[in-house]
């Protein structure tokens, strides 16, 4: 077995872990698992970028080719198709582990299998960061504090979640993908980090994916109603997806375990960010009520003060700088024009 420390040639010789001045940085060889999806294939973009070899593990049940077709034919780029509820044999230097569906209307299709994801995919990709001493960071979630009693989250918040509701399949698996990712470090010193991402929203999100930023900014691009559930006085925090990538690099470079909040503080009632929407699309745009979904989430807000602190990160693109970077690439997603992987 390898430690990851072994792995990158920075071990006993080199207490301070830095790759001394002069020394060119060697690629590393990274696995993206969900990188064919919204966040994943934009993480991988920034990772090329670097100069690492990707593999990107995808089942293609949320994710997409056209959303990392721009890569095929680079040699330092890999598509597999495979489920993580598989076991999968690889030779690498980190794992981002993203793979789980996200939208709630997603991971209720099939709960058994939203679990099975987060349960057995977590548990197979933490076996393979073991066996390789690999380092692996878990992208979790702001679902893992519930319909919160805290306001805004910490860190430090255990979080008031239904254990028996529609969406325990998510936040209970995620919550247990957490345990084995401290489990696995405390037990068999994996190197993992764990990131508790708040709602994100960007180019390349599945436009009928029954998020409220992607049905707001579908419907308004159509000329249909904004589909407000509840009484629209609920609060999310809206991330755009840059300022994510940037957090999950830090937090996967770092030296903190976590976890970490990685959101965006502005807070918005959903009639806030139709409003925003309609500023930013059509102002004659019209909202319709619907009746809410169950255990919806009150408000949500994180706390970033951790990762300010230890990382070093915090969001640069407030909504309404970030909404118009996803208008135009729905724009011509819905209307034509578009350039497959173009962000
Ligand atoms: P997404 O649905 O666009 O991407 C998920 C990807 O995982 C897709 O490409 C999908 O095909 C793949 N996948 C799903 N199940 C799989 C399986 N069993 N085996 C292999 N691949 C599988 O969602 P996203 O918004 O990009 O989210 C990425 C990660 O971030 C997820 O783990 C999600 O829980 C987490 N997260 C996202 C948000 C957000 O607002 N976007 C918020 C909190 C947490
Ligand atoms: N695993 C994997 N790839 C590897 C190593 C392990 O998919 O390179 C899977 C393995 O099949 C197992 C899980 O990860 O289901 C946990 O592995 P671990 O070695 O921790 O536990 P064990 O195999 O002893 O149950
Ligand atoms: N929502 C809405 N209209 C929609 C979709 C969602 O008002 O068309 C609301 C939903 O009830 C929730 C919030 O928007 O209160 C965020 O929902 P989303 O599914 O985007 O993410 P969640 O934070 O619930 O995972």
């Amino acid at each position: 077995k390898f430690s990851y420390q072994h792995r990158l040639g920075i071990g006993s010789g080199n207490p301070t872990g830095k790759i001394p001045l002069g020394l060119k940085r060697k690629g590393l060889r990274i696995v993206v698992t969900g990188g064919a999806g919204f966040v994943g294939s934009h993480l991988v973009d920034r990772l090329i970028a670097r100069g690492d070899s990707v593999i990107v593990v995808d089942n293609f049940f949320t994710g997409r080719k056209e959303n990392v077709m721009h890569h095929f034919g680079n040699p330092n780029f890999e598509l597999i198709r495979h489920d993580v509820v598989e076991p999968l044999l690889l030779e690498v230097d980190q794992i981002y582990h993203l793979a789980c569906p996200a939208s709630p209307v997603h991971y209720k299709f099939n709960p058994v299998k939203t679990i099975k994801t987060n349960v057995v995919g977590t548990l197979n990709m933490l076996g393979l960061a073991k066996r390789v001493g690999a380092r692996f960071l878990l992208t979790s979630t702001s679902e893992v504090y519930g319909d919160p009693l805290q306001h805004p989250q910490k860190e430090t918040y255990w979080g008031n979640v239904n254990p028996i509701g529609v969406r325990s399949c998510y936040d209970e698996g995620k919550r247990t993908a957490e345990t084995l990712t401290m489990d696995y470090h405390r037990g068999a010193g994996v190197e993992v980090r764990i990131a508790r991402i708040f709602n994100t929203y960007g180019p390349r999100m599945c436009i009928d994916d029954g998020r409220v930023v992607s049905n707001f900014v579908a419907q308004a691009l159509r000329k249909e109603p904004l589909t407000v559930y509840g009484d629209g006085k609920q609060t999310r925090s809206f991330q755009y997806v840059s300022d994510l990538v940037d957090g999950l690099m830090r937090l996967m470079e770092g030296e903190h375990v976590g976890p970490f909040n990685l959101g965006n503080p502005g807070e918005f009632t959903m009639l806030e960010l139709a409003e925003v929407v309609q500023e930013t699309i059509d102002p004659n745009a019209r909202i319709e009520f619907r009746p809410n979904t169950e255990d919806d989430p009150h408000k949500r807000k994180p706390d970033i003060t951790r990762a300010k602190e230890l990382l070093g990160w915090e969001p640069k693109v407030s909504l309404r700088k970030g909404l118009p970077l996803m208008v135009s690439n729905f724009r011509q997603r819905i209307f034509g024009d578009h350039k497959e992987g173009s962000s």
